[in-house]
């Protein structure tokens, strides 16, 4: 049987954060929630049906804010999940956590029905930097989620931070990554903030007093030192662990492994073939199909992306892998290899080749230099 990774997007936040263009829609009632979840599984069938080859690996319910969906939508979805697939035991599954929408009984129910993984969604321990992203949540109200998803006995907690906040100094950067490492949790992200249009942050783009390139790159650093200090390895350019804890689902979208995407805006790989789904949630609620992109990935895409994905991994590429892959030489298809790891852009490792720290942050200029 082959492994598959299932992605579910739940597509519902409170309000909007000032920075997010995730595909999220506001619902406090609940009212769509329930049928969104009826749909998402009657999806979730007709897919097993068809693919009764896979045996599940890795769950993930993104968002939107999925700690938002009753408990009861939770259970129906896991109950559909064992009902159409072969789940393995050990089974790795994630949900994704604003810790301002759920409580003790929230995260003891989760844990009671097989999620054995949070992705607690911080970003900043510092109240004025929360409050400039238009987060509904208080670092205060993150160590109490913390702390119970503890008590409920989930062993396995990510938390997600962010660089380049507006009002963010290298300070504050330190002081919310150090709070954090002490609780010692076993994964943390770090990601760079983009302001993308079409969001808060988007329209007062001239206004934002945001951290310059230069102080981007030092809290990168400073991210990865503190970090490091604490006992967390980097395995992806934005994602540090302790040993063993890595997130497995993340990991077969870096390595392009079979997943599945089911809900608005989730996107699939399987067997080759890539597709997109669309944002809109009126024609999901209504059975339409609504995959907008599908697209099969050459041979050529796949070597380029095992490129472009790998390099971001800490073990980065190997000239044996390229070749399994493409049938040619890694180093004659890119000839400008040998100049960036010589000037110390990327790394030659155990023969593996990588980022280098200074590589990573003009990574798109190197990826263009070597690919195109
Ligand atoms: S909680 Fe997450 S998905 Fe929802 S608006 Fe904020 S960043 Fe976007």
């Amino acid at each position: 049987m082959k492994s598959l990774g299932v992605y579910l997007h739940i597509p519902f936040c409170i309000k909007k954060c000032n920075y997010c263009d995730f595909c999220s829609f506001p619902d406090r009632s609940g009212e769509r929630m329930y049928e969104y979840t009826k749909e998402l599984i009657r999806r979730m069938r007709v897919f097993a049906a068809e693919h009764s080859d896979y045996r599940v690996d890795t769950v993930y319910f993104g968002g939107g804010t999925p700690t938002l969906l009753p408990s009861e939508c939770f259970g129906a979805i896991m109950s559909a999940l064992y009902e159409c697939f072969e789940v393995t035991d050990g089974a790795e599954i994630s949900v994704e956590c604003n810790p301002a929408t759920i409580d003790r009984e929230g995260l003891a129910s989760l844990r009671a029905i097989g999620i054995n993984r949070l992705s607690i969604g911080l970003q900043s321990a510092n109240e004025n930097e929360l409050k400039a992203l238009g987060r509904l949540h208080s670092f205060e109200d993150f160590c109490r989620c913390y702390s119970d998803a503890r008590e409920a006995g989930f062993d396995n907690i990510s938390v997600d931070l962010m660089y380049g906040i507006p009002e963010q100094t290298l300070e504050s950067f330190e002081n919310t990554l150090r709070r954090v490492a002490e609780l010692s949790p076993e994964h943390i992200s770090a990601y760079g903030l983009k302001i993308e249009d079409g969001t808060v942050f988007g329209r007062i783009r001239e206004s934002l007093i945001l951290p310059d390139e230069d102080e981007e790159a030092e809290m990168y650093l400073l991210c990865k030192s503190v970090l490091r200090e604490h006992g967390y390895s980097r395995y992806e350019i934005s994602n540090f662990s302790r040993e063993g804890r890595e997130s497995r689902h993340n990991l077969r979208y870096w390595r392009l492994d079979d997943n599945i995407g089911f809900g608005v805006a989730a996107h699939s790989l399987i067997d080759g073939e890539r597709f997109g789904n669309s944002r809109d949630i009126d024609a999901f609620l209504r059975g339409e199909d609504i995959v907008e992109e599908r697209s099969s990935v050459s041979a050529e895409e796949r070597v380029r992306e095992y490129v472009m994905l790998g390099l971001r991994l800490e073990h980065g590429i190997s000239a044996d892998e390229y070749r399994a892959i493409s049938g040619r030489e890694m180093q004659e298809d890119m000839p400008k290899m040998r100049g960036f790891i010589d000037s110390g852009f990327l790394l030659e490792k155990n023969g593996r080749i990588c980022f280098s720290d200074k590589g990573f942050f003009v990574s798109n200029a190197i990826l263009s230099e070597l690919l195109y």
